[in-house]
């Protein structure tokens, strides 16, 4: 089976990409690489960011390898948090805090459209490629739920009532952002 390596550590990513690719490539993790350090994303874009991390461990191991970078595109904050969204509410990735920011900011706003965006980038035989997935829905004006991670209790999908985070992970990953880009990166890889 073909071995990928995904740079993440985050074991919620872990188990939605497991869940669409996982059967026909072995998947390992950072940990299973034995890579424990923080990769800094310093890039002003998901792109950029995702490249980063991908390339990181592309120049320090040379496996084929992919990256995720996430952002919470919020129309009334001109696409913000955006890449910023790990960071929304400090330094430190607190989703607790960062979502009651976000509700904070947008309490008298009328307007809750927003968007996940997923970039991918894989490196595959020296050679870079980008994924894109995005979902749609609205930010609702309280948390829902306990699935998930991140934002996804004050994420609503368009054509939906629930929360991300009172979806199965089963449903959110039908749907979701990440769940999108990895099927084409899946799509990607079944052909070469
Ligand atoms: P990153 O891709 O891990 O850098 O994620 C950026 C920020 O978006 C972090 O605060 C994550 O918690 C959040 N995030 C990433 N993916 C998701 C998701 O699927 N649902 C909710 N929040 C997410």
């Amino acid at each position: 089976m073909r071995k990928l390596v995904f740079a993440t550590n985050n074991l919620h990513k872990l188990s939605e990409v497991r869940d669409i690719i996982g059967s026909r490539i072995e998947l390992l993790n950072l940990n299973d690489i034995g890579f424990n350090e923080e990769i800094p994303e310093t890039a002003s874009t998901l792109e950029g960011n995702a490249s980063l991390k991908s390339s990181t461990i592309y120049k320090k191991f040379g496996i084929d390898c992919f990256a995720d970078d996430t952002g919470l595109e919020v129309d009334a904050l001109n696409g913000g948090p955006g890449v910023y969204s790990a960071r929304y509410a400090g330094a430190e990735n607190d989703a607790d805090k960062n979502t009651a920011k976000l509700l904070g900011e947008l309490i008298s706003t009328t307007n809750r459209k927003a968007q996940f965006r997923t970039v991918i980038s894989l490196i595959l035989n020296g050679s870079e490629y980008f994924f894109e997935g995005i979902v749609e829905g609205v930010i609702s004006r309280e948390k829902r739920g306990n699935e998930g991670f991140g934002y996804d209790p004050v994420f609503i999908p368009d054509g939906y009532t629930k929360s991300f985070a009172e979806l199965s992970a089963k449903e959110k990953n039908t749907i979701s952002h990440r769940a999108r880009a990895t099927q084409k990166l899946y799509e990607f890889l079944l052909k070469v």
